[in-house]
């Protein structure tokens, strides 16, 4: 199953990822994806991101090496589609957190994807939590907060939302979230179709 994390910039998707792959790793596999973006301090190439110049993102994208993608605030962002594909087949959920067009062209790729959105109790918290993390500069704020008022519109097309006020809470309801979809009669046809089958050989 591919499940779509989405969320305003600041929402504290990082750091719900990294508890939801501490707590619960066994279950998922999360997207690395690819972008233009500069590091920022603490960031490794090839786990939080591959970081990447245009030339080889164009190139991606003319190789069809790329799921989706998407431009966020001077910069492009794609998910890589063989380590998805791979996953996927071997039967592991595979998470993607990406922002919202990239999240409707999934939608639009694969339809039984869940989509969940990210977001801080209030516009205030989502303000202090960007200006607190000390890594983009007044004027990337401000082009975030501008971001995020647009993405709030599109925010209708998920499946689910979840506020952030507590990270403990939160990642225990998107665990939740995410298996709860296993119970969808949609992604049980095989099982109901082997149960079928043995009742009728044991009549
Ligand atoms: P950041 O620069 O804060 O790491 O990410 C900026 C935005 O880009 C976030 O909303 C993040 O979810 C989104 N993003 C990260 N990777 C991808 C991707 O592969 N595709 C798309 N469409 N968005 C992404």
């Amino acid at each position: 199953m591919l499940v779509v994390i989405s969320g305003f910039s600041g929402a504290g998707k990082g750091t719900l990822m990294k508890r939801l792959m501490a707590e619960y790793g066994d279950h998922y596999a999360l997207s690395v994806s690819a972008t233009t973006r500069a590091p920022r301090p603490g960031e490794t190439d090839g786990k939080d991101y591959f970081f990447v110049d245009k030339t080889r993102f164009q190139e991606m994208i003319d190789r069809d090496e790329l799921l989706e993608y998407a431009r966020y605030v001077d910069n492009y962002y794609g998910t890589p589609r063989s380590y998805v594909e791979e996953q996927m087949k071997n039967g592991r959920d595979v998470i993607l957190e990406i922002e919202i067009q990239g999240a409707m062209r999934i939608k639009g790729q694969y339809p039984e994807a869940v989509l969940i959105f990210v977001t801080p109790p209030s516009a205030k918290e989502l303000k202090r939590r960007l200006t607190d993390r000390g890594t983009e500069s007044e004027e990337v704020i401000r082009k975030r907060m501008n971001r995020a008022a647009d993405e709030a519109i599109g925010v209708e097309a998920y499946d689910y939302i979840l506020i952030n006020d507590s990270i403990e809470r939160s990642t225990d309801l998107l665990h939740k979230a995410i298996q709860i979809q296993h119970m969808r009669v949609s992604q049980r046809l095989q099982f109901l179709y082997e149960i079928n089958k043995e009742l009728r050989t044991l009549e």
